[in-house]
């Protein structure tokens, strides 16, 4: 077979414009950008905050399938979709997730996209990048230490130091400090407490980030975040101790879109990158709400499977911040549908249609789910190499079947001449005008009620599992005013059901719901069905152990 180069070859071979050009792209003036060298830049927030009388573009999301170790491609389609675009002669903005540190120093894996379609400098994006990560890390801190501190100086908030629930962040995977005990070492150095941390990610300051519309909605929203409770359980916010003034000043530049380029040297912005599971998977709003101002169609994607990302990008992301996407674009894999279809990783590579007719029915359902937010859907296939003629056929016939186009998407290979067919599909149902997004339950109903929508809905479970703490806990939030809020469900993306070996379409089970959390800043409540890792563990052999400078000083290991 022929060497392939590989993604970090690809993004250092690219010819990057200066990040005034791109800026200029988007008629973006140089004196707006808050440049981070040559071709990293923030929006300034004058700017940015400034550009409410122009009209909004398309907003397009790129879901998938249930994901598969055989792999999707949403970042990668988002990207050559954005670049298809453009080169259609469109004026289009693509907006990501900034990846963690966390897994790139575990698993190698790249977030920037892949092959020919992908978002540069890569190294920087999957690295510092702008900082925002740690001033997130920071933020959240500083709340911890002032908790602490507080404490210290004789509680006057009567905090119930058993009922602390702010933990502390990290942007490391490491599960040495999963669970932990601070304040060791005597009166000097406070009360003894049992502690612990999560990766910044799963921070509830990440997707406030994400959430807030300005620097005022997120002041306001740190300030209603719940740290802690009293013995009578009545709730200590984070403005009773008078952290989100500063938590905010931490914040200010951080909330500022990044701006970066394609490789075919279109604006790209990367920005927040909140969990898929206890929170929503989305980037930021700020950057969403600044693209559409900007140019023509906007491309974004969420994470995991439409189950779970177009359902909390549609019920949380665009409810909360008014957005009406108006397309919605399906990943399958050729590959990740045989999988679905119950073929063995290593068989993949084998052409084998039925199986991939069987896989279809997960693809089928989550075409029906996004018609239920009254977006119309078009399914990209993520070309791979392997993947046959008859393979393709039998997956577009399954798609027409179900009323949906199937185009072929040759992105990773070809960059955006592989994505032109899909682009200009795109604008035809763009410009077609037939989306009417409504999100899928309304605000009015019980918190129950909505996870049970949902489950039913969504992933088609018979009915919700959950005991009576669980349901009295909902009735009391319900009690307190948070019974408006949406629920955002923390499930394995490996089925539609809570066993990630349940691959296809399963029917006739239940949904169990093992704990809720509020996360009343961020604005939702989380329904956790089965163990939800929010500070993951290296591998034995972590990819930080290949990781290093060459002679030219360049970074190696790194994908
Ligand atoms: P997701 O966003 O769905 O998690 P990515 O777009 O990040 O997926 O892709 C995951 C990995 O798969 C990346 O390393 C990417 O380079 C690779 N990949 C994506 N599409 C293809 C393809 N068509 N052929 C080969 N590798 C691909
Ligand atoms: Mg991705």
């Amino acid at each position: 077979s022929i060497k392939v180069a590989s993604d970090i070859e690809i993004a250092r071979a690219a010819a990057l414009e200066p990040i005034e050009t791109i800026a200029g792209k988007v008629s973006i003036p140089e004196k707006h950008l808050f440049r981070y060298g040559p071709h990293k830049a923030k929006v300034s927030a004058a700017y940015a905050g400034n550009l409410d009388s122009k009209p909004d573009g398309n907003l397009v999301l790129v879901t998938a399938i249930s994901p598969t170790p055989a792999g999707e491609g949403k970042t990668t389609t988002t990207v050559g979709l954005g670049d298809g675009l453009n080169r259609i002669g469109k004026r289009a903005m693509i907006c990501l997730r900034e990846p963690s540190l966390g897994p790139c120093f575990g698993m190698k894996g790249g977030a920037a996209g892949g092959g020919y379609a992908q978002v540069v400098p890569m190294e920087d994006l999957n690295l510092h990048f702008t900082g925002d990560f740690h001033a997130i890390t920071a933020a959240h801190n500083l709340l911890s230490a002032m908790i602490d501190n507080h404490i210290y100086w004789g509680n006057a908030l009567d905090i119930d130091t058993r009922r602390i629930v702010w933990r502390r962040v990290l942007d490391i995977n490491d599960r040495a400090l999963r669970e932990t005990v601070t304040s060791l070492g005597g009166v000097a150095n406070g009360y003894p407490a049992l502690a612990g941390f999560d990766i910044t990610v799963a921070s509830e300051v990440m997707a406030i980030f994400c959430l807030a519309t300005s620097l005022d909605d997120l002041r306001k929203r740190l300030g209603d975040m719940i740290v802690a409770y009293r013995r009578d359980r009545s709730p200590v916010y984070c403005r009773e101790l008078k952290a989100d003034g500063a938590m905010t000043v931490l914040l200010k530049d951080a909330m500022l879109p990044n701006l970066v380029q394609t490789l075919e040297n279109n604006p790209a912005f990367v920005h927040g990158g909140p969990f898929a599971n206890i929170a929503h998977g989305c980037n930021s709003v700020m950057a969403t709400k600044t693209a559409l101002k900007l140019a023509d169609y906007v491309v974004t994607e969420a994470g995991f499977g439409a189950d779970l990302g177009a359902e909390k990008f549609f019920d949380i992301k665009c409810r909360k911040a008014g957005l009406k996407p108006k397309a919605v674009v399906i990943v399958a894999t050729v590959r990740a549908l045989k999988m679905n279809g119950g073929v063995k990783k290593d068989d993949l590579g084998v052409e084998n249609v039925e199986a991939l007719k069987a896989g279809c029915a997960n693809l089928g359902r989550h075409i029906e789910n996004v018609k239920k937010f009254g977006v119309p859907a078009v399914v990209a296939i993520n070309h791979f190499a392997k993947d046959t003629d008859a393979e393709l056929e039998a997956l577009q016939a399954y798609a027409a079947s179900q009323g949906v186009s199937a185009i072929v998407c040759r992105h990773w290979e070809r960059g955006s001449e592989g994505t032109a067919e899909l682009a200009q599909k795109v604008v035809d149902i763009c410009e077609a005008g037939e989306a009417d997004f409504k999100p899928l339950y309304r605000e009015d109903i019980g918190l129950f009620e909505k996870i049970e929508t949902i489950a039913k809905e969504i992933y088609r479970a018979d009915s919700v599992k959950a005991d009576a703490k669980v349901r009295d806990q909902l009735t009391q939030w319900e009690e307190a005013g948070y019974g408006h809020l949406p629920v955002c469900i923390a499930k394995t993306q490996y089925s539609f059901t809570t066993d990630p070996n349940k691959r296809g379409a399963p029917v006739g089970f239940e949904l169990p719901i093992r704990e809720v959390r509020l996360s009343a800043g961020a604005g939702f409540v989380v329904g956790i069905c089965g163990e939800i890792m929010t500070m993951p563990g290296l591998p034995r052999v972590p990819a930080a152990e290949t990781i290093q400078l060459n002679a030219e000083g360049q970074i190696e290991g790194l994908f």
